[in-house]
């Protein structure tokens, strides 16, 4: 968070001015990390009172991924994504870590974009207002009511081309704009509407052609979804991983519904209690879960397909996060839970799985269970053979991990 974070220093300029000095150099690629947030910590107020909302929190966004962060309400989601990009509000107080943006401007972006590795946290105002909504974009959780009632659709995507892109005229900008609203299926004729004449999936799809529309290199969606009837949430998500394929952004997409992850992010990480438990490729998660609460997570909703199942949820509620259970936060629910977990808090580590394909980070967990010191077997629901590791040697690879027998008391 100090001014030596700062990894190379962050210049105004074209991308053609000089060579970009993230992780990849030359075209940026997918798979390359874009934002890599590094042991982020956050509280809301300060002293003996403060609530740890975000403990240590690690993630790596790569270009052309999306990252999908789930976890129960309260679980400190929003407070991590709004402290990553500086939009967090007071008494939320950033109290440690980095968030390191390698950033790599394209043909879209502002003649100044920023260029090269830079702390987020660190960055002056005007650094940060060059890099926000043009190369980092945010759809809040509240967005259905972010539109301005009073002022059209049109004028409203108009008034961020306007702030961004000089080199637009008037009629380049409308030209832009329905460009954009046909991109998330809105008929260029609705740039006249007022939002309270748009349905609440269209006013999300307007919202999405907002965030999008410089082009951005990140793009983090905080329940863009939630409010919306499943047929009209679908609809919107293949958009938006259709627009990922075309444009190539990297996006955090955030929900409580794990189940929607499954299908739309290339890795998942979930949060219980302000900490990050468990983050793998999405089909090794759904698989071949690790982390009880994953677990506990994935048996709260029916599967798609395959034969039905008993729902068992997890027992129990989140814990206040101004006290939090020692050792594992997760331990007065866990089913699994040792003497130790009680005590110790774990950290989360990588497993060792096998090779990690290119682009992709090696799974981890924060479980004791886990500890490959430990005498304690790893429960078989716990232990199922991970899609992504090489010819596994069950068949049971191929089936979702079982329900449990019966529920913690
Ligand atoms: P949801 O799924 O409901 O959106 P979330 O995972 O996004 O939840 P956050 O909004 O990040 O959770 O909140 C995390 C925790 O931070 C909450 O449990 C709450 O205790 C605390 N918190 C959030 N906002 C404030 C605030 N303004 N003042 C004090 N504490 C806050
Ligand atoms: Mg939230």
């Amino acid at each position: 968070m100090s001014a030596g974070h700062v990894v190379a220093p962050v210049t105004g300029g074209a991308p053609a001015s000089g060579p970009a000095s993230g992780p990849a150099s030359g075209p940026a690629g997918r798979g390359d990390p874009v934002l890599e947030i590094r042991d982020l910590c956050v509280d809301y107020g300060v002293g003996d009172d403060a609530v740890h909302a975000v403990v240590d929190a690690n993630l790596t966004l790569r270009r052309g991924q999306v990252l999908g962060l789930a976890g129960e309400s309260g679980s400190g989601k929003s407070t991590l994504a709004y402290a990553a990009t500086r939009l967090l509000r007071e008494p939320g107080v950033i109290t440690g870590g980095e968030v390191l943006f390698h950033s790599q401007p394209n043909a879209q972006s502002r003649p100044d974009a920023v260029t090269g590795t830079a702390d987020l946290l660190d960055l002056g105002e005007g650094d940060l207002q060059r890099v926000r909504w043009s190369e980092i974009s945010v759809v809040m959780q509240s967005a259905l009511n972010a539109l301005n009632p009073v002022t059209t659709i049109g004028r409203q995507i108009e008034d961020v081309l306007k702030a961004h892109r000089p080199d637009l005229n008037r009629a380049g900008r409308v030209r832009r704009s329905t460009e954009l609203l046909e991109m998330v299926g809105i008929t260029g004729d609705r740039l006249g509407s007022y939002p309270f004449e748009l349905s609440g999936g269209m006013r999300q799809r307007a919202m999405i052609a907002m965030a999008l529309a410089l082009e951005p290199q990140v793009v983090i969606m905080d329940e863009p979804t939630t409010a919306l009837d499943v047929v009209t949430q679908r609809e919107i998500l293949e958009e938006l991983i259709r627009l990922r394929d075309e444009l190539g952004f990297a996006a955090l997409f955030i929900t409580h519904d794990l189940s929607l992850l499954i299908e739309l992010a290339d890795e998942i990480a979930v949060m219980y209690a302000g900490r990050l438990v468990e983050r793998a490729g999405s089909e090794s998660l759904f698989r071949a879960p690790r982390h009880p609460y994953t677990y506990g997570l994935l048996n709260s909703f029916p599967p798609m397909h395959g034969a039905r199942v008993a729902m068992t949820g997890i027992a129990g509620s989140p814990p206040d996060l101004r006290s939090i259970p020692s050792g594992c936060a997760f331990h007065p629910r866990c089913r699994y839970a040792m003497e130790r977990c009680s005590v110790d808090e774990p950290q989360l580590v990588p497993l060792s799985h096998g090779p990690v394909p290119p682009g992709r980070s090696p799974r981890e967990v924060s479980c004791w269970r886990h500890d490959p010191r430990s005498a304690e077997p790893v429960p078989a629901e716990l232990n199922q053979p991970d899609p992504a590791d090489p010819a596994p040697a069950n068949p049971a690879a191929a089936a979702p991990a079982p329900a449990p027998e019966e529920e913690k008391a």
